[in-house]
């Protein structure tokens, strides 16, 4: 027998058309390229959204097609989320720090219709445009004073665009399983794959990440999400954030610069705010510098890798700022795990810095299991670890226009390509890639582990782990490291700094020292270029 509910489909033009409704008054602030701050209000924006929408049906468009957004987060960016997926379309975001290559094969592979390009980005389009084969037209984000000279063809402003159109649309009712985004994964190994979101997962997951032990974001909060739009829907912020009506405040190009990230900041009144690694590293270095500090921040919230204890002990330490480590990916849009706020006081601080390095406990919603080689489930005891599974409404099926690419096992469990340990209490943490584990003797050795212990060191700026072949051993972990500017540290030093911290056996057999490490499009170390730079390296 059903139960007599109503069925009201959850899709994203439902948080948009409840927000004018209940927080009209919602303040979105941006930094754009034209613009050190714009602001204006929910209600403002999704009038303009309505405007957008209608500038889109003067296109050639069909229901379901890809709309590209090449773009850093801003206002503009915002209106775009909400027009193309609440008229029916697929909202694709680009991710601009991707190789030409990759670029130009995502958005064929896509069949982008139409491409939305912020004025720095122009150039790099305008490299490829003659491969962009599906692209009908290209749409600059700024007004006409600001466009810029271009071979684009036809290319226009996004103001001249939208003003002629009449604010009212009436938004389609769209199944809640209608597809709403689109983002590729970076792609460490082949071709990008293409994770295509739908109405029903976005709704589920802005409410699931938005629980007091996730994000826990409400109507008196304002948020900076330094997380790009392009990355996984900024982890979902752009649309928790107007479900609660929240005070959204967007960095445009500055995400990584710690100066004006502090003023945003303290000008705006942000207390929550969510990134990767390396732009908080890049804020505390500015702080540390400069002797400004960020009062109003309440906490941050870190994932997309392991975040380094020394970033969260300086966070909170010298700031007062909470940190959150959160695990996801984007096949799982993105948020999978929240470690929430730990009591210092009763944990005492040794328990407090082991707790706190943790990717945390699933949000309701994700199911997770760690597995062995031949797929038994292994115990959650902490101390077990094995390939980390996971299921869950907003969890990736298979991959877009891939053949054959079911991206789940019989089960229906997506392997996540992530090797973890659970605790009794479900607190779970990341050890590894499963291609970045070391393999010693038979035995794991996590990377991550290795890392984070290295970059508590004071002298050491960033470091890395990856296993290089070993006669005995067949794999023995080597460290990379680059030092802080003047500092002065020698192998013998920085390999003594291991004694007692991790297991003798997991100690690095040697030390490279470098200028700098690559990073992925995302921001994270890219073991696979520093294995590539590293190819000739052998053990003394
Ligand atoms: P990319 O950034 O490469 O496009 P994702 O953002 O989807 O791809 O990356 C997901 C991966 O990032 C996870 O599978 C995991 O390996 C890593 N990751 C994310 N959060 C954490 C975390 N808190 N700790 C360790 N690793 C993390």
């Amino acid at each position: 027998m059903n139960g007599l509910m109503m069925d009201v489909p959850a899709t994203i033009t439902s948080i948009m058309q409840f927000a004018e409704r209940v927080h009209p008054t919602g303040e979105v602030v941006s930094v754009t390229a034209d613009n050190p701050r714009h602001r204006y209000t929910y209600a403002e924006a999704f009038r303009r959204t309505r405007k957008l929408a209608n500038a889109l049906q003067t296109y050639d468009l069909a229901r379901g097609d890809r709309i590209a957004t090449l773009a850093w987060n801003d206002y503009r960016h915002f209106e775009l989320y909400y027009a193309v997926s609440c008229a029916g379309m697929v909202c694709h975001t680009i991710n601009p720090r991707l190789f030409a290559e990759q670029i130009d094969y995502i958005v064929n592979h896509a069949e982008d219709q139409l491409l939305f390009i912020d004025p720095m980005f122009v150039p790099l389009v305008e490299s490829l445009q003659s491969k962009l084969t599906s692209v009908k037209a290209y749409i600059v984000l700024a007004d006409a004073a600001h466009m810029p000279d271009t071979t684009l063809p036809g290319a226009v402003s996004y103001e001249a665009l939208i003003e002629p159109h009449s604010d009212t649309y009436d938004w389609p009712v769209l199944e809640e399983t209608t597809a709403s985004a689109l983002c590729y994964t970076s792609g460490t190994t082949g071709n990008p794959k293409g994770v295509l979101y739908n109405h029903r997962a976005t709704v589920l997951h802005a409410y699931a990440s938005s629980m007091p032990d996730a994000f826990g974001i409400g109507r008196n909060d304002v948020v900076l999400p330094i997380v790009p739009m392009f990355h996984v829907n900024a982890w979902g912020v752009p649309y928790s954030a107007v479900m609660a009506g929240t005070k959204l405040v967007f960095p445009g190009p500055k995400m990584g610069d710690g100066a004006t990230l502090a003023r945003l900041i303290n000008e705006e009144g942000v207390n929550i705010s969510a990134g990767v690694p390396t732009v908080w590293l890049a804020l505390l270095n500015y702080l540390n510098e400069s002797g400004e500090r960020v009062d109003c921040l309440d906490r941050i919230v870190v994932g997309g890798a392991a975040c380094p204890l020394s970033i969260m002990e300086q966070f909170e330490d010298r700031y007062g700022v909470y940190t959150h480590a959160a695990w996801g990916m984007t096949e799982m849009s993105p948020l999978g795990t929240f470690n929430s706020r730990l009591d210092r006081k009763a944990l005492g601080e040794q328990e407090y810095a082991r707790l706190r390095l943790k990717a945390g406990r699933p949000i309701y919603g994700v199911e997770m299991k760690i597995v062995d080689d031949a797929n038994k489930p292994l115990p959650w005891d902490g101390v077990a670890f094995g390939a980390l599974k996971v299921r869950g409404p907003w969890i990736c099926s298979e991959y877009f226009k891939l053949e054959n690419s079911e991206a789940h096992d019989d089960e229906g469990w997506f392997d996540t390509g992530d090797v973890a340990t659970i605790d009794p209490d479900g607190n779970m943490q990341i050890t590894d890639r499963s291609k970045d584990v070391i393999k010693s003797g038979g035995e794991w050795i996590s990377s991550i582990d290795l890392e984070n212990t290295a970059v508590g060191h004071p002298a050491v700026e960033e470091a890395a782990v990856i296993g290089v072949y070993h006669p005995k051993w067949t794999e023995r972990p080597l460290l990379v490291v680059v030092k802080k500017d003047g500092a002065d540290l020698t192998r013998e030093d920085m390999l003594a700094w291991f004694d007692g911290k991790v297991a003798s056996w997991w100690v690095p057999n040697d030390v490279v020292f470098v200028d700098s490490l690559p990073h992925t499009a995302t921001g994270k170390l890219s073991k696979k270029d520093i294995r590539q730079q590293l190819a000739d390296y052998s053990f003394p």
